[in-house]
């Protein structure tokens, strides 16, 4: 729709201008710091930042059913820049003009609901959000859009220049950083740090794709993160982790997106999300609580956090129930098929505290749950939502086994509705399912695969009598009827097939 086919009384809200005046704000000591350099860590205590709105009360004299009108009607707007993330302008980077954003069709997810037979495996009602479904299939894009338009902000409006961006990654964040910034072209080149071995294959094609300086390091994630963090503040660099707090703001469209997609009634939903570097938590926790601070919803849905046993350090962290007495402990992980969240000292874990405070303070303590699964029970829970329909990863497969798990154990109750991150696309991790089909876990992971679940293609041999096509060679007619016949006749005795 035009602008001017919207009706007249919210016309004049729709279309953002920039506004507000933001700040980093560091999650420790609480110092603010301005956002004309490229900040990602606390110069007096080095704890990571966040971003606050100095004029965000502002936004509150605007009435949560009107901002709920804004959002509805902005979907109808065929704008290019409000296609992505930026539909939410105001709650994310209202700072950045509409000129500077990149949009290469982030966000806006589907929420596939699950049929009869995963429900009933779960327990209760429940979706999948797919985020696989984001330029470079995962959820790391929402991130991207918003670091990267800050980025082209500061190159075109303050003229930043000679911008290397630069992540560590798992293997996601890496393909989204490279796909940004190839599409920025000259302005932005790109380097990414990989732990050798430790991203899939499909993961490792997307940024040599994009064109990236792709470097791998021996070790995991958390020893590219160090070095990673060395030369952000060493050197002149771009950050695109999720230490950059940009990267949060954006990541909270899905929050948002939850929100609208559900009408805005969200009490009885149970968000689940992988924890790796704790990121997506700490904007899906944040973006609740600014819809809420803005009575755009009413009630705050439940969060529940996943890990895997091999990578759970925030598990850990709150199994203590005394705040006073939780103390953060960095695990060394064990190699994990939730590849994407083996992380064992997540960035995020100052924010992660912060907002889970905050949230339990408003919804209660039940209001943010962490969870652990096992390697076999991501893997069982992702081949069989596979087999129902679905996209999810291993870390969506993650989510599946942690809500299960939970309705099980009487965490969560039978009257709620789920909605789960299917963060990436199942493709990116196919070499998982690959491992399970042909029972080639190693050890360390203790994947038995399930006979159920297994699956294999079956190759038609065909005996010597029988003409063989081959690329490049045509049979005539005669040999390729034969060749034909046989193999039609292979096919219906192995699908049991009827003679009509
Ligand atoms: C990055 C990633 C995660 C973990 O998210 P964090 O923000 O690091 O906690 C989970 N799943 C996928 C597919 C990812 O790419
Ligand atoms: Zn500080």
């Amino acid at each position: 729709m035009r602008i001017d086919q919207i009706p007249q009384e919210i016309r004049s809200s729709l279309v953002p201008r920039p506004r507000g005046r933001y700040v980093y704000r560091c999650s420790a000591c609480g110092e603010d710091f301005g956002i004309e350099r490229l900040l990602y860590t606390c110069p007096q205590c080095r704890s990571v930042l966040m971003l606050e709105d100095l004029e965000w009360d502002e936004l509150k004299a605007t009435a949560g059913a009107r901002w709920r009108d804004i959002f509805d009607h902005r979907k109808m707007l065929t704008l290019p820049p409000l296609q992505g993330i930026y539909r939410y302008h105001e709650l994310l980077g209202s700072v950045i003009p509409l000129d500077a954003v990149i949009c290469l069709g982030e966000g806006h997810t589907p929420v596939i609901e699950a049929n009869g037979r995963l429900r009933d495996w779960a327990g209760i009602p429940f979706h999948f959000k797919n985020d696989g479904q984001n330029p470079s299939a995962s959820f790391k894009d929402r991130g991207m859009a918003s670091a990267f338009s800050y980025l082209n902000h500061l190159i075109t409006h303050a003229g930043l220049k000679d911008v290397l961006a630069i992540c560590a990654s798992t293997g996601d964040t890496s393909a989204s950083a490279a796909l940004y910034a190839s599409y920025l072209g000259d302005r932005v080149k790109s380097a990414v740090l990989l732990p050798h071995g430790r991203v899939t294959p499909q993961q490792l094609g997307q940024p040599l794709g994009s064109g990236a300086t792709v470097i791998e390091i021996p070790g995991v994630f958390d020893d590219c993160m160090k070095v990673v963090e060395q030369l952000s503040e060493r050197y002149s660099v771009a950050l695109m982790n999720s230490k950059n707090a940009w990267r949060i703001l954006g990541q909270e469209s899905y929050s948002y997106e939850i929100a609208q997609g559900f009408d805005y009634d969200v009490a009885d939903l149970v968000i689940v999300i992988p924890i790796g570097n704790a990121g997506n938590i700490t904007a899906v926790l944040q973006g609740f609580l600014k819809l809420h601070a803005l009575q755009i919803i009413r009630r705050l849905p439940t969060i529940l956090g996943v890990q895997s046993e091999h990578a759970n350090p925030v598990y850990l962290y709150y199994l203590e129930p005394d705040p006073a007495r939780r103390r953060f402990k960095p695990v060394t992980v064990k190699p994990s098929a939730a590849q994407a969240a083996m992380i064992g000292n997540p960035v995020s874990m100052p924010r992660v505290v912060q907002l889970v405070e905050r949230y339990r303070e408003l919804g209660g303590t039940e209001a943010v749950q962490v969870t652990q699964v096992s390697e076999q029970e991501i893997m069982d829970a992702m081949l069989f939502a596979n087999r129902n329909g679905h996209i999810a990863c291993t870390q969506g497969g993650e989510c599946l086994a942690a809500l299960a798990k939970a309705v099980r154990e009487g965490v969560i109750g039978r009257d709620r509705v789920g909605v789960l991150d299917a963060t990436a696309h199942a493709l990116k991790f196919s070499v998982f399912q690959e491992k399970y089909f042909s029972n080639a876990f190693e050890a360390e992971y203790k994947v038995h695969p399930k006979e159920e679940l297994r699956n294999a293609p079956h190759l038609i041999e065909l005996p010597n009598h029988v003409p063989t096509p081959a690329a490049g060679v045509s049979l005539g007619p005669d040999a390729f009827k034969q060749f034909v016949d046989y193999t039609a006749s292979a096919v219906a005795e192995l699908l049991d097939l009827k003679v009509r």
